[in-house]
């Protein structure tokens, strides 16, 4: 990849993405991510669900992973996705991990770019706060990286994280109930990996809809918001029937040569 600042290009590095999904976003969500920004990365993205899917099955050449996780957004099904994410993880054995919802939209050239100012040596829990102070939680305070605005993890903190963090799913979402990415940064917390904030990972409380288009270029992680469909400040450049998320139109924003002629164009 380029960088799109200098047009240098960018420091190749190995990432793994998971995407946790759900049976009924398969056609919709995972359909827009696979048209549009899995196309810069294929090897690098895996997309964790929790029914078998044939087709994205056979699509995904065995990046689509079944788990016997429950469908609901309850703690319980959430948490034993992420624990199925992070399973992943010694299989492939990446420099850096990032965790990211089915409505993100992960521009990777400006991902590579951040995760590249930092050192993958030394144990980065990186994403975006949620809330206005640390959380208290099981007698700690600590802040925790909200999962929809995109986590990433060094090659230092897998480390430390791989032989401690044997069931998130077990240990914290059945039993105390806490959220998937409030568990992880309880976790994180307790193996001593404090989060790093990067503000310009986005997720549906911000106003990604606000976001100038030079800002855009450099914003890793930006995130659709289902309840007012708002997305990119960026006017539909196809039939909004083709792009219901606009994914396609950011797209073939950033990227233009892989914009797709077989959408039905607007002006
Ligand atoms: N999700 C899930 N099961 C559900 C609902 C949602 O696994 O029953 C996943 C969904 O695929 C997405 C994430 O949880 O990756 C966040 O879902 P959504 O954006 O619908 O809700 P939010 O929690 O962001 O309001």
């Amino acid at each position: 990849y380029i960088d799109k600042r200098n047009n240098k290009p960018l420091k190749p590095l190995k990432i793994l993405i998971t995407v946790k999904t759900t049976f009924k976003n398969h056609l919709t969500r995972i359909r827009q991510i696979y048209d549009t920004w899995y196309k810069l990365a294929p090897e690098s993205i895996f997309f964790i669900s929790d029914a078998f899917d044939p087709v994205l099955n056979s699509t995904l050449q065995g990046r689509f992973v079944n788990t016997s996780c429950g469908s609901s957004h309850d703690p319980i099904s959430l948490g034993c996705k992420l624990d199925e994410e992070l399973k992943l993880i010694p299989k492939i054995n990446p420099t850096w991990y990032c965790h990211v919802d089915d409505d993100n939209y992960v521009n990777i050239p400006a991902l590579i770019n951040t995760l590249n100012n930092f050192n993958p040596e030394f144990p980065y829990y990186i994403g975006r706060t949620a809330t206005k102070q640390p959380t208290p939680q099981n007698g700690r305070y600590f802040w925790f990286a909200i999962g929809g605005a995109g986590i990433c993890l060094s090659k230092a903190a897998i480390k430390i994280m791989t032989p401690n963090i044997k069931d998130l799913y077990n240990l914290y979402a059945t039993r105390d109930g806490m959220p998937d990415d409030l568990a992880l940064g309880f976790i994180m917390d307790i193996l001593g990996i404090k989060m790093t904030e990067v503000t310009n990972f986005l997720s549906q409380y911000d106003n990604v809809d606000a976001l100038p288009l030079h800002a855009i270029i450099d914003t890793p992680i930006l995130s659709f918001r289902e309840s007012d469909k708002a997305f990119v400040n960026l006017p539909y450049f196809f039939h909004p029937d083709d792009d219901p998320y606009k994914f396609q139109t950011l797209h073939c924003f950033l990227f233009p040569k892989q914009c797709n002629p077989k959408l039905r164009r607007l002006g």
